[in-house]
């Protein structure tokens, strides 16, 4: 039995070790990857509820990692939060959004695109600087998806940063509401005029009790702050039912759409079959 116990162990460290070798080389080529063009974008439409149009996209990036394969932001956003390797890969997310927003918007297809912006970049002078001389120059109909733990770390510097955003014509929206450190006192402060609903409440929505309770009253909580609610992770026609019954205002999950390809959405906002 010691003899199992001790070989289990050892198969722990080694996995231990090995997952943590794999961290670091990842790490590396994460450096390399933007230069390499091995970043992509993909995009999920958010579709209007009483509109019945997609009116805006989120870009999601993804990694096409030379000998892994496809690696999933998961895996690599919080490696280049700790690396810094973040503020290079969210410039870069902002510059190739506004190209394939020029290409949609020559297409006839006039759309806001969403980027999610990590936290620690809301108290980066550097970054704000940066981002702020992009979106002038470009003239581009963004907006940045945060999240509301991303602010309680400055909340001085990042709900100014925000506002300077906001100033500039950026849309913002509060990501994964519900599911981190929420906090009244910043839903009242954020210059956002979006929250979108966490999946965490809205996958089970038609089967339990208690997350159409929760999601109908944050959906009257953000209309009382004159903001406009997206359900996202919505799977079901039947979730999409009851949101648009509770006056949700906006719909994205894989039910009108899983994230796709530029040329992919391209095809889907003209073949019109999405709602
Ligand atoms: P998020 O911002 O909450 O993005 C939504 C995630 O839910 C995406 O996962 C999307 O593919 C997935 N999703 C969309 N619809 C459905 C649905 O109906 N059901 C389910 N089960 N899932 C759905 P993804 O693309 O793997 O991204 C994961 C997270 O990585 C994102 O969560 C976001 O926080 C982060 N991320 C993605 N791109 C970027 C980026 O460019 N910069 C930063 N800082 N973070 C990013
Ligand atoms: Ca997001
Ligand atoms: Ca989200
Ligand atoms: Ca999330």
């Amino acid at each position: 039995v010691d003899a199992r116990i001790e070989r289990v162990a050892v198969v722990r460290d080694v996995a231990r070790v090995t997952a943590s070798i794999d961290h670091i080389a990842l790490a590396r080529d994460l450096a390399g990857a933007i230069e390499n063009e091995e970043l992509f974008l993909q995009y999920q439409p958010k579709v209007h509820v009483r509109r019945q149009e997609v009116t805006s996209v989120e870009a999601l990036v993804r990694w096409q990692h030379p000998t892994r394969g496809l690696v999933l932001p998961g895996d690599f956003i919080p490696m280049a939060e700790e690396s810094r390797d973040i503020v290079a890969l969210t410039l870069w997310t902002i510059r190739r959004s506004i190209i394939d927003q020029k290409a949609l918007a020559d297409r006839g297809h006039d759309l806001r695109v969403f980027i999610n912006i990590a936290g620690g970049l809301l108290a980066d002078p550097g970054f704000v600087r940066q981002v702020c001389a992009i979106v002038i120059e470009s003239d581009a109909k963004l907006g940045f998806e945060i999240t509301e733990t991303s602010v309680i770390r400055d909340p001085e510097s990042a709900i100014a940063n925000l506002k300077v955003f906001a100033d500039i014509g950026v849309t913002i929206a509060i990501d994964d509401y519900g599911a981190g450190l929420s906090s009244l006192a910043y839903l009242k402060q954020l210059p956002a005029r979006e929250l979108k609903i966490d999946k965490l409440f809205i996958t089970q929505l038609t089967s339990s009790n208690r997350d159409p309770l929760i999601v109908r009253s944050t959906i009257d909580l953000a209309h009382a702050l004159d903001m406009e609610v997206v359900a996202e992770g919505v799977e079901t026609a039947a979730a999409m039912a009851l949101l648009s019954v509770m006056g949700c205002d906006m719909i994205q999950g894989f039910l009108i759409s899983r994230p796709i390809n530029i040329d992919a959405l391209m095809r889907f906002l003209e073949s019109g079959g999405h709602l």
